[in-house]
């Protein structure tokens, strides 16, 4: 790694200021560079590239997000790609020459981004993985609730409700490596079942950009092909089963199909109350992203954040924070009031 690059790292830097230390440094003038980095590190500049912003989950995310780099003097920008490749290239590309000290990101394809990091890193940019790993780059740090605990506790939940017959696996889309990790985690409570022929897997399919709608055709397929015999429906996330619900309320299946989910969406929370939905997976939003705006902010100011592990992307060990996940059922979906995620009246439908 090459003396500059880290320079400027500590420098956090908008470009003027890097090119102000490098030409400090050039100059012999390296007494000028500490002073720019402490006017950087004290009101750092963070750009926030989100997937999609018309999803429930991630505007939750953005809020408490921004609500606390504020309170840590950052400024936030916020951009949401609204599920376009393309589009988040460009708008990454735009947060580097806007001269951000740090740019967290949630992916809509993983797999994609390895040339704007590149750049981002070039530029002396801390770059963070938020939610969602991003493979094959040399991303700073990785930040999520950990996904395959998450799958492990949706497979549970299902087979907590129907121990025996037929399951259907309705997965993430295939560009996000969380649903990888959502069905590693849920075939370590499945395989079991199946190797003791309690359970039979009758299918499977991912679901491109988790659309609901798509999993609305998919289940009511799935359905199709098995007389309706289908005990259990393993959905990677609320919006999955909001759709895999539709299908079964048509065939007056809703209730007695066990669903699982993910979010704590609050159509999700009002399924589970009114008995449709069997369980979904509450993630903490404001923890999360209140621990990635102090990761930012830390990275920003060279100071080390509190890792609780490593993870491989494919170019890499990423420095990460995992958080825990809760499974939430009809007994303790409440939860979610006494956390003030949402109000008893809201979740009543009132
Ligand atoms: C997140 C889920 C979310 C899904 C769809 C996943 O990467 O972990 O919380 O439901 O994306 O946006």
């Amino acid at each position: 790694m090459s003396h500059l690059p880290n320079r400027s790292r500590l420098g956090g830097p908008s470009l003027s200021r890097r090119l102000l230390a490098g030409a400090a440094l050039s100059l012999g003038l390296a007494s000028l560079a500490p002073v720019a980095a402490q006017a950087s590190a004290a009101h750092p500049k963070i750009g926030f590239s989100i997937d999609d912003l018309r999803l429930e989950r991630w505007a939750h995310d953005r809020d408490y997000f921004v609500a606390a780099a504020k309170k840590l003097g950052a400024t936030v920008n916020v951009q949401s790609a609204d599920a376009s490749e393309s589009r988040q290239n460009a708008q990454i590309e735009n947060l580097i020459s806007r001269g951000m000290d740090v740019i967290v990101i949630v992916p809509f394809n993983g797999k994609v981004l390895g040339n704007v990091i590149n750049e981002a890193k070039q530029a002396g940019i801390k770059v963070i993985s938020y939610d969602r790993l991003i493979l094959d780059a040399p991303i700073d740090a990785y930040i999520s609730f950990d996904n395959e605990r998450v799958g492990e506790m949706q497979a549970q939940g299902v087979v907590n409700a129907a121990p025996t017959g037929n399951y259907y696996l309705l997965g993430g889309a295939p560009t996000d490596n969380n649903a990888k990790l959502l069905r590693d985690g849920q075939m370590k409570i499945l395989q079991p079942q199946v190797d003791a022929k309690k359970i039979k897997i009758v299918g499977s399919q991912w679901v491109d950009e988790w659309s609901p709608t798509k999993a609305l055709s998919i289940t009511e397929n799935a359905l199709t092909a098995n007389q309706n015999n289908i005990q259990g429906i393993v959905a990677s996330n609320d919006a999955l089963a909001g759709g895999a619900i539709q299908a079964l309320a048509a065939q007056g299946l809703a209730g007695k199909t066990a669903v699982s989910g993910q979010d704590a969406d609050l159509a999700a929370a009002q399924r589970i109350e009114a008995g449709t939905q069997t369980m979904t997976v509450y993630k903490p939003l404001k923890l999360i992203a209140s621990t990635a705006a102090q990761m930012a902010v830390d990275l920003a100011k060279g100071t080390t954040p509190a890792y609780t592990s490593k993870m491989n992307n494919g170019s890499k060990d990423v420095d990460t924070i995992l958080l825990t996940p809760i499974a939430l059922t009809k007994a303790n979906v409440d939860r979610l009031v006494t956390d003030g995620y949402f109000t008893k009246a809201q979740i009543d439908g009132k």
